[in-house]
């Protein structure tokens, strides 16, 4: 089976969010389980010189409203599979990845161009598997090439949403400049009254997938449907949901050599010196018997700091620690600075963007909070409980599937889970996970729970490739 994993950005290349981890893992999980895969993804000015091999393709010629481009195409394995990385100086190479009016124009060049690249690179694939509404272009084009094009005849389409709040919008007149000017395309891109690159991309895909199973179900109901709730409960028969994997490799506390100390399940002691190293790093008086609690988190409403914001004063008045790593918008910024500044006895923020910071801080970290509004698969929480970090969430999209409540009678379970989007709600959570904080055994137990899961990319690839079996056959 040959599989083409298509997207805007991927790890180590380029990374945004949560996108750029799944769609780097991917097809180096796929690579592992025997399936021959390929990842294509832009050269941004921001992808390291150190990550682009060689110089594999310098004349992919791209035909483009009406002028010829010359492109180019690097090869790597930086992510641990073949991946061949877009070049062209034009529409990549800018301050930053995303953020600019003519986006919508930028990507749709860059699906034009995979396709290109694609029939350049031998056999056809038997899936290609776009990402985002950055590739909706693609999938529309494909299911025109699949007409007329025997060599794209016998590929099948998969699409996966990472988030649906992102649609690629641009105006309808632009539509036939881009090359969609048909009946059929445009009724794909039409959304309210502009064209919406997500939209064409639901429409004309063979499979939908988004990252957990959770989240498929809450993207058909209006409150979570961006609009397309309609199309999406109309296309039910063909939307699964597949929990993304964790990197196992660089998210193991046996290994991860960002931490002053590695340990394991059968010996946690390595955790203690870790959430010593972590306090006096944020200058804060070591005291090892009270809980840390941590957020690493994009500072945005997404992710619940509303709901951080209202219990932290009670949160402070247990006497827990608090260590927030983020960076995002003006006013979660400042509330953190200023509860630092309140209580800096308690509080450690890190305002900005830290990978190593992020795996010190996870392991740590006793407690992590994740009480996000929505979140389609969500990695921290995953994170967390391979490093023995519990995590107290929201019952929402992947914390939902990746989550399970602890109950102290049973054993069972491997975090904190609350249903509401309400301050009481996640407080009553948090006293529970106190209480059984102070119980050591009943503590060990839970963070054993969550250790013992498999949140491996092994374990999602497979579930990706019955899915791809499935449309092949
Ligand atoms: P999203 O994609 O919505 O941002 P995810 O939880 O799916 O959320 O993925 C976020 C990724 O970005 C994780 O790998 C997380 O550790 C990382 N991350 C977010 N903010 C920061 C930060 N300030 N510093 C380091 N890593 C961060």
């Amino acid at each position: 089976m040959r599989v083409a994993v298509v997207s805007a950005e991927a790890v180590p290349y380029s990374k945004t969010g949560g996108l750029g981890d799944v769609a780097g893992a991917l097809p180096k999980a796929l690579k592992k389980i025997g399936v021959d895969s390929v990842l294509i993804t832009p050269c941004y000015l921001q992808t390291k010189g150190e990550y682009l091999w060689k110089l594999a393709i310098d004349d992919l010629w791209v035909d483009w409203r009406g002028l010829i481009y010359r492109a180019k195409a690097f090869y790597s394995e930086a992510n641990g599979s073949p991946t061949f990385l877009i070049d062209a100086p034009e529409f990549f190479h800018r301050s930053s990845i995303y953020g600019f009016r003519e986006d919508y124009e930028r990507f749709a060049f860059f699906s034009h161009a995979s396709i290109l690249l694609l029939k350049r690179l031998g056999a056809p694939p038997d899936i290609v598997h776009l990402n985002d509404w950055h590739t909706g272009f693609a999938a529309v084009e494909l299911a025109r090439l699949s007409n007329y094009d025997p060599y794209w005849q016998k590929t099948h389409v998969v699409f996966s949403i990472h988030n649906l709040a992102y649609q690629g919008g641009f105006s309808l007149d632009e539509l036939w400049k881009l090359g969609f000017g048909g009946e059929f395309e445009v009724n794909a891109f039409s959304f309210n009254g502009y064209a919406s690159a997500l939209k064409a991309g639901l429409v004309v895909s063979d499979v939908l997938t988004t990252v957990s199973r959770r989240y498929s179900l809450e993207i058909q109901t209006p409150e979570a449907g961006y609009g397309l709730d309609w199309l999406l409960r109309l296309r039910s028969n063909r939307l699964f949901g597949i929990v993304n994997g964790i990197d196992y490799e660089v998210w193991n506390p046996e290994t991860d050599p960002n931490l002053p100390a590695n340990y394991s399940k059968n010996d946690l002691s390595g955790k203690l010196i870790c959430k010593r190293s972590l306090l006096e790093s944020f200058g804060l008086p070591v005291d090892l018997e009270k809980p840390v609690f941590a957020s690493i988190s994009r500072l945005t409403a997404q992710k619940g700091i509303d709901l951080i914001m209202e219990i932290a004063g009670e949160l402070l008045a247990t006497g827990s620690y608090i260590i927030a790593l983020g960076s995002g918008e003006w006013q979660y910024e400042q509330f953190w600075q200023r509860l630092r500044d309140y209580a800096p006895r308690q509080v450690g923020v890190y305002i900005g963007y830290n990978e190593t910071l992020a795996h010190k801080i996870e392991a740590g970290a006793d407690i992590f909070l994740m009480p996000s509004r929505f979140e389609p698969c969500g990695l921290n929480q995953m994170y967390s409980l391979r490093y023995g970090t519990v995590p107290i969430v929201r019952a929402v999209g992947g914390l939902d599937d990746t989550v399970e409540n602890f109950n102290a009678v049973t054993l069972t379970g491997t975090g904190f889970k609350f249903q509401e989007f309400r301050a009481d709600k996640f407080l009553e959570k948090i006293y529970e996970a106190l209480f059984i904080y102070y119980d050591k055994e009943l503590w060990r137990r839970l963070q054993l729970n969550g250790m013992n899961e498999d949140n491996s990319w092994e374990n999602a690839a497979r579930k990706y490739v019955q899915l791809y079996s499935m449309l092949k056959d």
